[in-house]
């Protein structure tokens, strides 16, 4: 049985991992009378700006680790690549919160695809590529385009090719071998959304509202809520997402991407066992955002209400975008900048949350 006493004021809340996520968990955590430990191995991290306990260390530091861990309540990841090792030492020495086995299923396409499908979740169909010949049998079987993808470290379209015909077979499998590989048919969805579901060990779920997503150049750009979907196809994937969050006895917040064919039939493209970008909008219109839900989860606390107040758009600031801030800000709109000292091409940097504003009656 986990220990599912709630953690006192004054707690320490240790996390892995020191980018925005981290950060803007850390601020949530201080919101309740939390202290956080952030543990990263980049001295330039964002989330040390706002909390003075931090170790700079690497994930396979043995010493640093259980020093940080005696330091500490419990602990909590802002990413999904914590290394299994350090997951489990760590586990062994502090509750942590999700717990290593939503780590290992989310951190391998594989993994995760197979759990899905054991649960009964709708996914791609997809098959494990050990070699060429495996690929274009597969490619027959699943047929073309398909999607070639590395089963780990692949994020932001990053570590996946489309293979359009038998003759791209060879191309993808040069530039994405020696890795271990899964095939996914390609989807020609209609739109994408995800669901961002929060978990507590006393079993309770909350999901929040679909957001429908758009990306460019393979990183995510807005976040609509509401998602243009039926209110079938929304309480569907709510419905799908708290299922996955209980199928992994998972204790904290949950990203669930979806592709919604034409017709509203969901599939999962992927898990995160993490706060996610998609739920940003969450701190302007929602009672409880997604960040203190997480840390309420990770502290044993009941959840708070997910019930969104208003349409909302969130819009992440890639880049130089960052200098939209202070330009572009209006009475409707909740600016978000990550004190990342470099602006680099394709990196995010912050986001805004625009808030429809709801007409007064007269
Ligand atoms: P992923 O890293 O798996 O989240 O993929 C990044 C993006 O690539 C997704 O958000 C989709 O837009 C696209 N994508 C990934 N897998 C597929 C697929 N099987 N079919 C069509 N598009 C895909």
């Amino acid at each position: 049985m986990p220990d599912a006493r709630p953690l006192p004021q004054g707690s320490t809340i240790g996390i892995l991992g020191g980018g925005q996520l981290g950060r803007m968990l850390a601020l949530a955590a201080a919101r309740l009378g939390m202290k956080t430990h952030i543990y990263c191995p980049d001295p330039d991290s964002p989330a040390f700006d706002v909390t003075p306990l931090r170790t700079i260390a690497a994930y396979d530091d043995e010493a640093a680790l259980a020093l940080f861990a005696a330091r500490v309540d419990v602990i909590t990841y802002e990413f999904e690549n914590v290394p299994a090792k350090t997951a489990a030492f760590l586990q062994n020495l502090k509750p942590l919160r999700p717990g290593a086995n939503a780590l290992a299923v989310a951190q391998d396409r594989l993994a995760e695809k197979a759990f899905l499908s054991i649960n009964r979740v709708p996914v791609a169909p997809f098959a494990a590529i050990s070699d060429l010949d495996r690929l274009e049998a597969e490619l027959e079987e699943i047929g073309t385009p398909a999607v070639l993808k590395t089963t780990r470290l692949g994020y932001d379209g990053k570590g996946q090719r489309i293979v359009r015909n038998m003759e791209d077979a060879a191309l993808a499998w040069e530039l994405l071998s020696p890795k271990p590989l899964v095939l996914e048919a390609f989807i020609a969805f209609e739109k994408e959304i995800s669901v961002v579901v929060a978990r507590n060990a006393a079993g309770e779920v909350a999901a929040f509202d679909p957001a429908e997503n758009v990306h460019r150049d393979h990183i995510l750009k807005t976040s609509t809520v509401p998602a243009e979907i039926s209110a079938r196809t929304a309480k569907a994937a709510s419905g799908i997402a708290e299922a996955i969050a209980t199928a992994l006895d998972y204790v904290g917040v949950l990203g669930v991407e979806f592709f919604v064919l034409p017709g509203g039939k969901l599939l999962v493209n992927e898990i995160a066992p993490r706060v996610h970008n998609s739920g940003h909008w969450t701190e302007a219109v929602a009672i409880t955002d997604q960040f203190e839900q997480h840390i309420r989860a990770v502290l044993n606390w009941p959840l708070g209400d997910p019930s969104r107040m208003a349409d909302v758009v969130m819009e992440n600031l890639i880049g130089d975008e960052i200098a939209a801030i202070p330009e572009r800000l209006g009475p409707n709109l909740q600016p978000h900048a990550y004190g990342k000292a470099e602006s680099r091409r394709g990196r995010k940097m912050g986001h805004i949350n625009r808030v429809a504003l709801k007409k007064r009656p007269k």
